[in-house]
């Protein structure tokens, strides 16, 4: 973390905010999730890509972009947080209109707090005949949520996932609350970065994508990623094409893993392949005798 008075603050770049959005079941996570990738003034060159990487980036027409979580849903945030891995920034709150805050609303509210992430209300299905942004707000404001209206920071933003509406609003609320939180990472150096999914893929093997935290990931970089570790063959963004390197806060698919790692394992850049290999070993001896002493318990 940097200091506000920090000296050095001026020469560490600013990135991206990493977004995840919760909320009750059905409020429309999911939908907000498809409405925003399709958002993207770069949606055009992805294309139809449909498979689930586990994020994406939505490029603003200000140059700016946001990279987004694709696993909405708090047993996502709740996993990778206990695994230590707090690569969440900003958490987007989804409340339908017409439903109003529900238990896992709140659950969802008390997560970001214990991880002092700090969040953005979307009021979702706006589009509805019975929908009541104003109850909402109502309740938020209830349950001690610090609404810009009564003076808080909280910003609320009225939303249709289904029509796509209010979906520049949002992205400008993130895009404000990042800004806010001026957040930067150095990006000269070697790559630290977390693991958001990986997979096993039949033509290229074990594939991850992993969010790069600080540093740049090169191709060719030799790596342990949890009990894994291998050299990066190939680097792809989310649209699927072959990029050369990624900075901070910007998700890529790695190939050249010897082993699919998994989610909220961390990925760190090694000078030597021998020594990434004892590492990873070491690793999976104790991954295996904490395994089993959990069976014999
Ligand atoms: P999730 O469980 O929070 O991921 O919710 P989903 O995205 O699966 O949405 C639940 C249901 O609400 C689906 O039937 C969606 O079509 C519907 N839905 C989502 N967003 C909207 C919206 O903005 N307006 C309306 N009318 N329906 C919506």
């Amino acid at each position: 973390e940097v200091k506000k008075d920090d000296p050095q603050k001026e020469v560490i770049p600013l990135r991206p905010p990493v977004i995840t959005v919760m909320g009750h079941v059905d409020h429309g996570k999911t939908s907000l999730l498809d409405a925003l990738r399709k958002s993207s003034v770069a949606a055009g060159e992805a294309g139809g890509i449909t498979q689930h990487l586990g994020a994406f980036v939505v490029k603003m027409s200000s140059g700016a972009s946001l990279t987004f979580l694709d696993t909405p849903g708090h047993a996502a945030f709740s996993a990778m947080r206990a695994r230590g891995a707090a690569v969440t920034d900003i958490v987007v709150l989804v409340v339908a209109a017409d439903d109003g805050v529900k238990p896992q609303t709140l659950e969802a509210l008390s997560h970001a707090q214990e991880a002092k992430v700090p969040i953005v209300v979307a009021i979702n299905k706006c589009d509805k005949e019975d929908a009541d942004p104003a109850r909402v707000r109502q309740q938020l404001i209830m349950h001690s949520v610090e609404l810009e209206e009564i003076g808080g920071d909280v910003q609320v933003v009225e939303v249709s996932a289904k029509q796509s509406t209010g979906l520049n609003k949002l992205e400008e609320a993130l895009l404000l609350m990042s800004e806010m939180m001026d957040l930067r990472a150095r990006t000269d150096g070697d790559a630290h970065g977390v693991v958001i999914e990986a997979r096993l893929d039949r033509g290229q093997g074990p594939l991850a994508t992993v969010i790069v935290r600080s540093g740049t990931l090169k191709q060719g970089a030799i790596v342990v990623v949890g009990h894994q570790w291998g050299r990066v063959r190939c680097l792809r963004d989310m649209a699927g094409a072959i990029v050369k390197s990624a900075g901070p806060a910007t998700p890529v698919e790695v190939s050249g893993l010897r082993g699919a790692p998994l989610a909220g394992d961390s990925l760190n850049v090694l000078q030597s392949e021998d020594r990434a290999k004892k590492l990873a070993e070491k690793r999976q001896l104790i991954m295996e005798h904490d395994r089993l002493q959990k069976r014999n318990l």
